[in-house]
């Protein structure tokens, strides 16, 4: 039996949590156990729910892999994440699911839940075998051509349509493909300095309008991934308004970044590490991103953990791959951007990033209140503590995060997986 001491549940007064058998057997004072973990003054959140990672795995290791993505994923504090299925080959079919699935259980560092691609190879023509990614043992409930946009029309409603038969959902990464065709950087003041071609918000937004009224259309469930924009909020804000099964997700990077960051990064100008898809915006999209997620109308926070080799990243701005890793400084990100700004309180910050994840994704035993009879997936976070990130001390196998030399508030200091801890003290365990 494992007895935490004093840790603060949500923020509030300190609490011993006993742990049996990986459930929460007693919470209350003075509680004694064979092993304890002094948590004093460390804020304990259920284990955070990621509904958007990229394990790179199965094809291509050298930048990530099951194994290496999971302990960064518990390095932050999470016990779930999604995987997403633009590997090679694509996870498109059952055999490809359960691989990753398989993978994840053996790694052991957090579930690994497969999300399904929504049509053949990404390749927008076909749907992919859905029902038989449901069927599986990997029993996948989100599916995502995430990478590309699901940009057919038809095909998007045939997949909202398909995947109600198993209270399925379908995650759109929301990019008109015409609208952004060699797109690099927002399309705005910043990318007519640098001139470099711009990315319309309207390529996002116009998707998503588009992709909320199919939803309603055929009454399924529509999650639109990493909105980027103020516009992309208030279609979303007026979809839910309608009582429309829409749900959507922010980055920690869409929250603390600005497309300005290309222009005056202390490195200088045009750095790759800020090229992300979609795009870093403007600061009135920021501040319109911090807001619809205090007020719920973004539900939750997702990494886009987009991990590449340095061959990949450190090359001109154009020939850059997109996207930034995120699952070791997620909490901390959010803490400055949405708890320090008095936005959030930490009640709030657990279900941002675990109760409504899990919910979304259909996870049973992940985003749980920590209750008496609930399974021990526990974060305890240390919020006094404010360091500089060093990229050379994470365990992600790829080293591109944008906030290399930013100081930031807070770490994790162990997370539990079912009562078996997989970081203790801050190190994997
Ligand atoms: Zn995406």
């Amino acid at each position: 039996m494992i007895v935490i001491r004093n840790a603060r549940i949500l923020g509030g007064e300190p609490r011993d949590i006993l742990i049996a058998n990986g459930l929460i057997s007693e919470i209350g004072a003075g509680l004694g156990g064979d092993t304890v973990i002094e948590a004093d003054g460390l804020i304990a959140l259920p284990g955070l729910v990621d509904l958007h990672t990229h394990l790179r795995e199965p094809g291509r290791e050298d930048a990530e892999t099951v194994e290496t993505g999971t302990r960064a994923a518990a390095m932050g504090g999470y016990t779930a994440v999604h995987a997403m299925a633009n590997t090679s080959p694509v996870a498109d079919t059952a055999g490809v699911v359960e691989q990753v699935w398989r993978r994840g259980q053996e790694a052991g560092h957090c579930d690994v839940h497969p999300v399904g691609a929504v049509t053949s190879g990404l390749e927008g023509k076909h749907l992919a075998e859905l029902g038989a990614m449901a069927d599986s043992q990997a029993r996948v409930r989100v599916f995502s051509d995430d990478g590309k946009c699901v940009s057919d029309a038809v095909l998007m409603r045939r997949a909202l349509e398909y995947v109600k038969a198993f209270d399925g959902v379908v995650a759109q990464h929301a990019q008109e493909p015409r609208l952004t065709e060699g797109a690099q950087l927002n399309e705005g003041e910043v990318s007519g300095r640098l001139g470099l071609t711009g990315w319309p918000a309207v390529a996002e937004e116009a998707i998503i309008a588009r992709d909320c009224l199919l939803a309603a259309h055929v009454g399924s469930r529509l999650h639109v991934c990493h909105v980027s924009t103020a516009g992309s909020v208030e279609i979303i804000r007026w979809a839910k308004s309608k009582g429309w099964n829409v749900t959507a997700e922010v980055t920690p990077h869409h929250l603390l970044l600005t497309d300005s960051c290309a222009e005056s990064s202390p490195v200088g100008p045009y750095n790759p590490i800020y090229k992300v898809n979609p795009p870093l915006r403007t600061q009135d999209d920021v501040t319109a991103l911090r807001e619809a997620l205090a007020d719920g109308t973004i539900d939750c926070v997702a990494t886009d953990h987009a991990p590449h080799p340095v061959e990949d990243k450190e090359t001109e701005w154009a020939a850059a791959a997109m996207g930034m890793i995120g699952l070791e400084t997620a909490l901390s990100v959010v803490q400055e951007a949405m708890v320090e700004t008095g936005l959030l309180d930490w009640a709030s910050v657990a279900d941002r990033m675990s109760v409504r994840p899990a919910r979304i994704g259909r996870l049973s035993g992940q985003g749980l209140p920590l209750e008496v009879g609930a399974p021990a997936n526990i974060t305890l976070y240390d919020p006094a503590v404010r360091t500089p990130v060093d990229p050379t001390a994470m365990v992600s196998r790829s080293r591109n995060t944008p906030y290399e030399g930013l100081t930031l508030p807070g770490r994790v200091v162990a997370t539990l997986l079912r009562g078996r801890p997989t970081v203790l003290d801050g190190k994997l365990a």
